[in-house]
């Protein structure tokens, strides 16, 4: 099995060389692997240490080095688009994950899972950093219907197919088991160690939680309506139209039996309104509809995806 590590590097100078140490060291009884660093626009000397490891061990170590500060989520998907694996594990730089779970990840893999993510169980980070985390990991898990207990832990292992088919947006990242779900992936989870940091500084603040919140209303609705996006819109503008159209029956009634005025009612101006809310959202249903054809047709994807065929010729398309 070919197996790509893939590591998004952004100003980690220190850890470079013992990521790679303890990288190969667990990986020495494997054959065929590679070890792809993503430098992330760094302002240290990254880079450096960077090119020190890709001369000394060439055949393992490949280095792609972006022109500016992307963000992790977009460095993740340079280095996932460049690898070749048939499996490939996404580790963070800075030794928080230990290398030595690689191993028992591919086990999971092997066991027919397509994807395992890793759960931080003693997780080495300060409680402001925790609990937020624990809170969106219990929203994202409900909303999503995927239930993990830590989407934000990097070291993941996925099959070729789930991964490489998924566009990565914003921080996205994190959110790869939710979008695999919905290409029927197989999910496990196990317990990974995690360290507090030794070199370097984290990158975040608690401004990601706001933002991975929002993700989560993109991913939910890519989820679950990115193929039928009239079922949303048409669905809640059908409910606001007989909503709207109820009110100004009842109106009308009350009219023709008790001559009661129609437009002196407030709700005359409601049932108006709402009635016309329906019909706005219906008709966003079908541009979205129409943005969805284009989505889909344009790129030639499937609204639908095979794990294998059995005596076909051509191979399944991922
Ligand atoms: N990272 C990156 N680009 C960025 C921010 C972070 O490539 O803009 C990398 C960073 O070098 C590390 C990983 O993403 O390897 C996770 O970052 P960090 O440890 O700061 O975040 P946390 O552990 O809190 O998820
Ligand atoms: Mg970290």
């Amino acid at each position: 099995m070919y197996l790509s590590i893939v590591s998004p590097v952004y100003n980690e100078h220190d850890n470079i060389p013992l990521l790679y140490q303890e990288v190969s060291a667990v990986m020495k009884d494997f054959s065929e692997w590679e070890f792809i660093l993503v430098d992330d626009g760094s302002s240290d000397n990254s880079m450096e240490e960077l090119m020190k490891i890709a001369e000394k061990d060439p055949k393992h170590v490949k280095v792609i080095a972006l022109r500016r500060n992307f963000g992790q989520t977009a460095a993740i998907a340079a280095g996932v688009d460049h690898a070749s694996g048939e499996v490939i594990v996404l580790i963070d730089a800075d030794l928080q994950n230990d290398p030595a779970d690689i191993p028992m990840m591919l086990e999971k893999i092997d066991e027919g899972y397509d994807l395992v993510s890793g759960w931080r169980k003693k997780r080495q980070d300060t409680l402001s950093r925790r609990l937020p985390s624990t809170i969106a990991n219990k929203i994202i898990s409900r909303v999503t219907g995927v239930d993990l207990h830590d989407y934000g832990c990097t070291l993941k292992a996925y099959r070729r197919e789930v991964i490489t088919g998924i566009r990565l947006y914003g921080e996205m990242h994190r959110f790869i088991p939710a979008l695999a779900n919905t290409v029927g992936a197989r999910i496990c989870e196990v317990d990974v160690n995690h360290h507090p940091r030794r070199f370097g500084k984290p990158k975040y603040g608690l401004e990601r939680t706001a933002k991975v919140i929002l993700d989560l209303f993109t991913v939910k609705f890519l989820s679950s309506y990115a193929n039928k996006p009239i079922y949303m819109f048409g669905g809640s503008g059908l409910m606001l139209s007989t909503v709207g159209f109820l009110i100004l029956l009842f109106l009308a009634i009350r009219r023709i039996f008790w001559k009661i005025s129609v437009v002196a009612s407030p709700w005359f101006n409601v049932g108006i309104m709402i009635f016309i809310l329906g019909f706005v959202l219906i008709m966003m249903g079908l541009l979205a509809e129409l943005l969805t054809r284009a989505y889909y047709e344009s790129q030639n994807k499937k609204t639908y995806t095979i794990r294998s065929l059995t005596n076909f010729d051509e191979e399944p398309a991922s």
